[in-house]
């Protein structure tokens, strides 16, 4: 008698104690589930505004035979022409499918198990479960008043910390390192983990001391940087987003990096959306009137929201997330529950057009 099948046997204790992430269902299902007839994708921080035009352009014309061919291995073009925009050499970028795809390469590249990250417990939950799945123990550090605790990260770190993520600025909480303590910090750590700022949305930020981390680069050259083209350039459903670093740290991590994982269109689609400044300035412009919209309609039903910089602001409520999730849904509005991000009782939503806004606030309004 053959013994029933048992994959888990051959599993990594590390793996499987790991429960997979269960991603929303697509649009159409959910409408049938909670019988509504439109949704307001309020879930997951896209651009309303869709791509670029330029970009949109450059999709609209793919050429469908083109399917059939490779895309550059190494994104070849993509990074020139990121080397040219941020002054940099082509070599320092890593581009892979979406931001998430390089969380990996990095993890990879330094870390084994025994060794340790470093984050925040309210953060983008990604570089976690990268590290735990791949065996390395993931560091949390409490958010102090929902911003990334420079003190605490420190006196976590060891000698088999290899890296420091940080997410600048937060999602969800929308706070932010300034200039000064992000080099305070970087200079404390001295050279001895990677620091790993997350600037996915670096773009939407207007604030004069918001550091900009491709220009530390020269200055640190164990800094790296991730950037996406999903949220300000609204390509997430091409799926490309890139690291960048000094020289010799990009060529360690290229080691474990991935290649030919990026299509050819969202290439070029972000070849053409990174030169959109236009593009940039109409989003902000939105994600500006959305956010003040918002907070005086949140302020008149007394709930309080955490708004800081990009285009998401997480509203606090007065019970259970995932019921005030369900209850939205029936009306079409899609947000996002954070007990998983470690805020029960919160959601976190996208900052979009004002009829999006208004929806939710119609719908707020009618459970509380
Ligand atoms: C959305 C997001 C990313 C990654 O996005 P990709 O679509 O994988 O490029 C990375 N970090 C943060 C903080 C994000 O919110």
């Amino acid at each position: 008698m053959m013994r029933a099948w048992d994959p888990e046997s051959l599993l990594p204790y590390y793996v499987r104690k790991f429960q997979p992430y269960t991603p929303s269902r697509p649009d159409q299902e959910l409408a049938k589930l909670y019988r509504c007839e439109k949704i307001y994708r309020l879930n997951n921080n896209e651009n309303a505004l869709g791509p670029p035009p330029s970009a949109q352009e450059v999709i609209r014309r793919f050429e469908a035979k083109r399917a059939a061919v490779y895309p550059s291995g190494d994104s070849y073009y993509l990074r020139c022409k990121l080397g040219k925009k941020f002054d940099k050499d082509p070599d320092q970028f890593l581009v892979g499918n979406g931001a998430n795809e390089v969380i990996g390469f990095a993890i990879k590249a330094f870390c084994e198990p025994g060794d340790n990250i470093i984050t925040a417990d309210g953060t983008f939950a990604v570089y976690e479960w990268t590290a735990v799945f791949s065996g390395i123990e993931a560091r949390l550090v409490p958010l102090k008043e929902f911003c990334f605790d420079d003190e605490e990260m420190l006196n976590r770190i060891d000698d088999r910390t290899k890296i420091i993520f940080i997410c600048n600025p937060n999602n969800p909480t929308g706070t932010y390192w300034n200039l000064e303590r992000l080099k305070r910090f970087i200079e404390r750590v001295h050279q001895k983990a990677i620091i790993i700022v997350d600037e996915a949305y670096s773009e939407f930020v207007e604030k004069d001391d918001y550091p900009d981390g491709m220009a530390l680069i020269n200055e640190y050259p164990n800094l790296v940087i991730f950037r996406t083209f999903s949220k300000m350039y609204g390509l997430a459903g091409l799926r490309i987003g890139y690291l960048v670093g000094s020289v010799e740290t990009v060529e360690v991590i290229r080691r474990t990096c991935i290649v030919y994982s990026v299509n050819t269109m969202a290439q070029e689609a972000a070849l053409e959306a990174i030169d959109d400044e236009d593009h940039v300035m109409k989003t902000r412009a939105m994600v500006r009137e959305g956010k003040d919209f918002l907070e005086l309609e949140l302020r008149k039903m007394g709930l309080t929201a955490s708004s800081g910089e990009g285009n998401y602001v997480m509203i606090k409520l007065p019970m259970d997330d995932g019921l005030v999730y369900r209850k939205l849904m029936r009306s079409g509005v899609m947000v996002r529950t954070m007990t998983g991000f470690r805020f029960p009782n919160h959601i976190r939503v996208t900052i979009a057009l004002r009829e999006s806004m208004q929806a939710l606030s119609r719908s707020l309004e009618n459970i509380f």
